[in-house]
């Protein structure tokens, strides 16, 4: 009987493969959930029986669409748009919307399948779904950036709602895109529908303490697993890649936690200050300024800066957080951590692990956070936006923070049952990947076909 379920599942992954061809990203996201499900499927033949995995991995809508703008020298442009409504069954589609050079099919669907899971796992009411598009902020003036986004929104905007769909940030879009989509939104639809996006400005419906939302959450979830292996941040060295908002509030809060952060990193390269990272430069030079990490030796000129973004893993540490991107940590990066002595990984990213450099990690019993459980801070708190855009209050930072931490601890200890109940005790891969498959699954059955 296992055999046969272990058949049907790599039956239905290659079809993915055949049916979305070339999409590596989302090839390799289906193939590490697939790899954790053969107990839960054998266990429970209906999710056999009812297809769950057939109709989780299509898409119930994927929307590509034209983005035309003018630049500043008033030559037109036009970029590729995309949403993707992966998955209703837990609430309206939630995720975020990326703007990079690399946003393609695949990345969208991979994150936006990632994103089910993960949604699922904070036990707020929200599916899920991803968008972005192919432009790339980098280098645009402000105005050129808000005529994308408005162009981006007057085509979006026919397919979302607080009740259908709820974009928000991702790489690329932070606050200010959020505030130039929302007031394109407004416009079109004639009315202040607070709900429709989350990560907006506090003054006008955003939530306290979503900016920092998944670098803490990343650290309260990290701090959770090493707790019960007799560790905490408190004395380790860190490093942190990447230096946007997911890798600068990871950094923060591991040093409130008492951590000594070393290194951090940008798309050019990483900087090493073995006093410690100064996060006040960090935040002013990329938050305020945009500027490159390379400027952070002008100010702290005994640290060093390398060039080429991967090195970063070359750096010895206690505890790694990848916070940058997907696969950005291969097999030979983990294999130079492990050297290092790392003790444990958390991904602040969504997928920054390859599939071998996981492997490399449990083998070596390097403890290992995945993405959907370690980085679901950053969700989990767009959902309490939107109960306070519904509810028209505005929680405290202590407020909003206190109950990330309580979803965060929640989510560690549901991935421990689950990975316990399914003989794969204390792996986190393993334990995510089925508590969010289960209660995403039930509730497709209990919808009907
Ligand atoms: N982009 C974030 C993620 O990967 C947040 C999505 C959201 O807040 O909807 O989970």
């Amino acid at each position: 009987q296992t055999y046969d379920v272990q058949y049907y599942v790599q039956h239905v992954y290659e079809t993915v493969k055949r049916r979305n061809p070339n999409e590596h990203e989302f090839h390799q996201a289906v193939k590490e959930v697939f790899d954790s499900l053969l107990p839960v499927l054998v266990k429970h033949p209906q999710y056999v029986k009812q297809a769950i995995l057939e109709r989780i991995v299509e898409p119930e809508r994927v929307i590509s669409f034209r983005v035309p703008w003018v630049d500043d020298q008033g030559n037109v442009q036009v970029n590729r748009g995309f949403r993707v409504q992966f998955n209703s069954a837990l609430g309206p589609y939630k995720g975020g919307l990326r703007f990079h050079p690399s946003v393609n099919a695949s990345i969208i669907k991979f994150l936006g399948f990632e994103q089910i899971f993960k949604n699922a796992l904070t036990g707020q009411p929200i599916g899920g779904g991803k968008g972005g598009s192919d432009f790339d902020p980098k280098g645009k003036s402000d105005g050129e950036i808000m005529r994308f986004s408005q162009s981006f929104m007057s085509e979006l905007s026919n397919y979302i709602g607080p009740d259908i769909d709820v974009p928000a940030g991702d790489i690329g879009v932070g606050a200010k895109e959020i505030g130039y989509m929302f007031g394109q939104y407004k416009k079109m639809r004639g009315g202040f529908e607070a709900g429709v996006l989350t990560g907006k400005g506090i003054g006008y419906g955003g939530s306290l303490a979503r900016k920092e939302a998944t670098g803490y959450g990343t650290v309260y979830f990290v701090e959770e697993m090493i707790k019960d292996h007799g560790f905490s941040f408190a004395g380790s060295t860190v490093v942190v890649s990447g230096s946007g908002n997911v890798s600068i509030y990871a950094m923060e809060k591991a040093m409130q936690l008492g951590a000594k952060v070393v290194a951090c990193s940008d798309s050019g390269g990483y900087v090493y200050d073995k006093n410690g990272i100064d996060l006040q430069t960090v935040k002013r030079l990329k938050e305020v300024e945009r500027k490159r990490i390379s400027e952070y030796v002008n100010e702290h000129p005994h640290a060093h800066y390398v060039q080429g973004c991967s090195g970063i893993w070359s750096v010895p540490c206690d505890i790694a957080l990848p916070c940058a991107t997907q696969n950005e940590l291969d097999e030979a990066a983990a294999t130079m951590l492990i050297a290092n002595g790392v003790k444990a990984v958390g991904e602040g990213a969504n997928m920054p692990s390859t599939l071998q450099a996981v492997h490399t990690f449990q083998e070596h019993g390097v403890l290992f956070a995945p993405a959907k459980a370690a980085n679901a801070g950053g969700v989990s708190v767009s959902a309490l936006e939107m109960a306070q855009n519904s509810t028209r209050l505005a929680w405290t930072f202590e407020e909003v923070d206190a109950k990330l931490y309580e979803i965060m601890k929640n989510i560690y200890r549901e991935s421990i049952k689950a990975a316990e109940l399914y003989e794969a005790s204390g792996n986190l891969v393993v334990g995510a990947n089925i508590a969010g498959f289960v209660k995403v699954a039930d509730a497709m059955i209990s919808h009907g076909v």
